[in-house]
């Protein structure tokens, strides 16, 4: 008989996120699915949340809910200390609600001019913050479990670098003295706070996995 392999129904349609999620969760039985794959027309979810948190827990229920699948979702962005940790979940829209990167990346220099001169010559302290929520509608009372992983750098005025995406041309990682933009995928992957998140779900997921496998015996 073939081993039963579940499937993981993630929140996004972004591609480069499943891929780095079907690396980091080679080797469990598990297959890796954008929500658009496994139904025809997924609920767009609202981002409304005051925290990272609110917003991965919402959209993990809501799509958990609709596909009655085992669900990942996941909300990330920059926190900068000089302006009270924004631009925070408003990342993505910082400068407005249809900003491109570099119409937010204007904006946070832009607000980070009143301040005048950084703490620092590495520039204002700040951190990438990543919250992942599972929720699995068949154990753990249907309830999101989360892990985070964050990131720590400050924000320089001078942009640097070509890759990633975002605020990374602004963001110099701690202990590197590169920017985001400027570190090759596998470094981003092993130091940003997305790729920390997705290594603290492993351990997460073959507990929930277990729980599944321990309840579907329950009912046979
Ligand atoms: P999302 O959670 O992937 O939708 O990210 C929200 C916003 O946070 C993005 O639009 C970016 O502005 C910012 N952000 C999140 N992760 C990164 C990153 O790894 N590099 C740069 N910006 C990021």
């Amino acid at each position: 008989m073939a081993a039963y392999v579940d499937t993981l129904v993630v929140a996004t349609s972004n591609k480069g996120k499943l891929e780095e999620l079907r690396a980091l969760l080679a080797g469990l039985p598990i297959e890796v699915r954008a929500v658009a794959e496994v139904m025809a027309d997924p609920p767009s979810v609202d981002e409304d949340g005051q925290t990272f948190t609110d917003n991965a827990t919402k959209k993990a229920r809501e799509i958990a809910h609709a596909t009655m699948m085992l669900t990942l979702a996941d909300d990330s962005g920059l926190e900068v200390d000089a302006l009270g940790g924004r631009p925070g979940v408003r990342s993505a829209r910082f400068a407005h609600a249809r900003a491109t990167d570099a119409e937010n990346n204007a904006a946070l220099l832009a607000a980070l001019e009143a301040h005048g001169d950084p703490p620092s010559a590495e520039g204002f302290p700040a951190r990438f913050r990543c919250v992942l929520a599972l929720v699995d509608p068949f154990t753990g009372g249907g309830e999101p479990r989360t892990v985070e992983g964050e990131c720590l750098g400050t924000i320089t005025r001078a942009a640097r670098g070509s890759g990633g995406f975002g605020y990374d041309p602004l963001f110099v990682v701690e202990g590197t003295g590169r920017t985001m933009a400027e570190l090759d995928e596998a470094e981003k992957n092993r130091l940003s706070h997305r790729g920390r998140a997705f290594a603290s779900l492993r351990p997460l997921l073959e507990r929930v996995l277990v729980e599944r496998a321990e309840q579907a015996r329950r009912v046979e």
